[in-house]
């Protein structure tokens, strides 16, 4: 399936001169939605994941489904203020400013293998404080997983040795 086609590309949002893609537009029809999460799943099966990790929102909707087609658990990450329990914090920086994403300190175990989860990878900035959260917890990282990459922003290369995979590239 080319999934390219499923995603809306909207000018100007959320300022002028971004063009957003829009994964409304995939996630309402259900035979791309599940086929875009087993396209993922099939690149980690056999890796005997123990956790995907979603950043809110959209990592949510990449992160849940594709715990369970792995037999994975699945761990949120929050926005500050959200986590009911006791947290582990790590900072980012947004194009203005900074922000702050957090985990329950007890979500991972050391030595699990963790596979980190959103819809699209574009600076970099939201996985690599994803990435500290889970080093934090010496959870072990072995991947990287997006239906989306902006190649021009280059947020791969700010993961240092984590692999990459994603669906759908603009260059
Ligand atoms: P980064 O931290 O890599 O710069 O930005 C990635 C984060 O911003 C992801 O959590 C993603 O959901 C959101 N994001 C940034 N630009 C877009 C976009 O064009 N479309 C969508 N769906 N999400 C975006």
């Amino acid at each position: 399936m080319d999934f390219k086609d499923k995603i809306r590309v909207i000018p100007d949002f959320p300022s002028e001169g971004i063009r957003f893609k829009d994964i409304t537009t995939l996630l309402k029809d259900g035979e791309a939605y599940r086929a875009a999460i087993e396209e993922l799943a099939k690149h980690y099966k056999g890796m005997e994941i123990d956790l995907v990790l979603g950043p809110e929102a959209r990592g949510f909707v990449v992160g849940a489904p594709l715990a369970l087609a792995l037999g994975a658990g699945f761990v949120p990450v929050r926005k500050k203020g959200k986590l009911p329990g006791e947290i582990i914090e790590a900072k980012y920086d947004l194009e203005y400013g900074k922000d702050i994403l957090t985990m329950h300190k007890d979500a991972i175990q050391p030595g699990q293998k963790v596979l980190i989860a959103d819809d699209l990878l574009a600076t970099g900035g939201t996985i690599s404080a994803t990435l500290d959260l889970v080093r934090q917890l010496g959870g072990e990282p072995v991947g990287a997983a997006f239906w989306i990459e902006l190649m021009y922003l280059n947020g791969r290369e700010k993961l240092g040795d984590v692999e990459v995979y994603s669906l759908v590239k603009y260059d």
